[in-house]
């Protein structure tokens, strides 16, 4: 089985003691390769120093909704010079709403948001976004803001049947979480997620959180290995063999990072 996780942050401190051992248990498992979302300037960097020592590592430069607050102009020139001289940067993200929690005020919050989509436009990267309980405004602004040939991918999916009907039309990959295989939060995923066609798809961890079932009994902290548990119950869902579904999430995954990981 060859897998990609295209959404962890294994730059977390959480793994500053032992991230050489979760790489290889990740390869163990079938990961080829991972993209490191950015969430802030610090952690950005920190993604740059890991994909520089372990192969088959890509990253993501971004300001997480949450902290929309501090997402200046300055901080944006930052993590695109950042982008541009490190050609492990491949996306960018995590951006996007979250009304969930309002850690950063909406104002900010869209004003960062679009100011990242720009940024990303500019550079020509694909874009990780991060959308919870936005009330449909992550979606108006997505379509009115921008060129309709913008790739990327809702990370985390969590919305409803006819927003990933909406994301799927204007053209967006569909990013599924261990969530998938948690009993009652996962319920309502598990009811769509096999509707997502399977060109569109692509499994995350989103390490250190949302841990998986089984391992989630057994671990407290996610890791990129875990990643196998999301396709092996999506292939499940979807009636299908597992071995191919990998292969063609994995396909998905390079295609929209623009990535050839080594064998
Ligand atoms: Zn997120
Ligand atoms: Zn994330």
């Amino acid at each position: 089985m060859i897998l990609f996780d295209s959404h962890c942050h294994i730059n977390d401190k959480s793994y500053a003691q032992d991230l050489p051992e979760v790489m290889t248990r990740a390869n163990q498992a079938g990961v080829r390769a991972v993209m490191i979302a950015g969430v802030d300037r610090h952690t950005a960097r920190k993604a740059v120093e890991i994909a520089a020592v372990h192969p088959n590592v890509y990253t993501a430069v971004g300001i997480h909704p949450h902290d929309a607050i501090q997402c200046g102009s300055q901080v944006i020139e930052e993590l695109k010079s950042l982008a541009m001289a490190n050609d492990c940067v491949r996306a960018w993200g995590e951006t996007g709403l979250d009304f969930n929690r309002m850690f950063s005020p909406q104002a900010d919050q869209e004003a960062c948001f679009s100011a990242q989509m720009a940024a990303a436009d500019e550079l020509d990267l694909p874009l990780i976004f991060h959308e919870r309980d936005s009330k449909g405004r992550f979606y108006e602004i997505l379509k009115s803001d921008g060129p309709e040939n913008r790739r990327g991918v809702v990370h985390c999916f969590s919305g409803s049947k006819e927003e990933m009907v909406k994301y799927l039309d204007l053209g967006y990959h569909i990013g599924i979480t261990g969530i998938l295989t948690i009993q009652q939060r996962g319920e309502y995923l598990r009811s769509v997620a096999p509707l997502i066609p399977d060109d569109r798809l692509l499994i995350e961890t989103d390490a250190p959180y949302l841990t998986p079932k089984p391992q989630k009994n057994k671990f407290r902290r996610n890791e990129p290995a875990f990643v196998r548990s999301v396709l092996e119950r999506l292939a499940e869902l979807k009636n299908t063999d597992p071995d191919t579904l990998s292969e063609q999430i994995y396909k998905n995954t390079c295609e929209l990072y623009g990535v050839t990981p080594s064998p």
